[in-house]
């Protein structure tokens, strides 16, 4: 790795490895949500994921880069915690809790990742490539956000009362 331009595509294919594995991670969570609303939610923003992907395909086509060889253990650990969110035996409410908390900390590594690979491509003169990844980036945000508004509004309110009955 010799310059940022060589960095730019290394870090773009962690994310790269990152999309995909949420591809999967959302399935899961989908099937798993016990509140129509949330499986709705993990749905949307499974479809929006793999436009995203698409979306790093053409950012690579740009660079004249392939999107393999690279593995975002971060991803995986994020994963591997929803899953064990998961394999616990929780009640419908707490489970629809943890899996909330467990997406946004999905979320939080994404905007992470593409707010500063944005300013990288940004450097670099990449400008179709910053456009790409600007785009991607407000739709975490966005999905970040709904998520705040559905734990306040429904999913945390719901184990609140059931908590209070137990
Ligand atoms: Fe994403
Ligand atoms: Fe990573
Ligand atoms: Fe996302």
């Amino acid at each position: 790795m010799q310059t940022l331009k060589d960095l730019l595509i290394e870090e773009l294919r962690d994310t790269y490895s990152s999309e995909t594995q949420i591809v999967d991670g959302l399935e899961e969570m989908a099937e798993a949500a016990t509140s129509p609303n949330l499986k709705l939610a993990f749905q949307t923003h499974l479809k929006e994921t793999q436009n995203q992907i698409e979306r790093l395909k053409q950012a690579f086509t740009h660079l004249g880069a392939d999107p393999e060889g690279n593995t975002c253990e971060a991803t995986e650990g994020l994963i591997a915690e929803a899953q064990e969110v998961m394999d616990e035996e929780l009640s419908d409410e707490l489970l629809d809790v943890a899996l909330v908390l467990a997406a946004q900390k999905v979320e939080h590594y994404e905007i992470a990742s593409y707010g500063g690979l944005k300013t990288i491509a940004q450097e670099c003169g990449e400008t179709e490539v910053a456009t790409l990844l600007g785009q991607t980036l407000e739709e975490e945000k966005a999905t970040d956000e709904k998520l705040t508004r559905l734990a306040e509004t429904e999913i945390n309110k719901a184990a609140v009362s059931v908590s209070k009955a137990a």
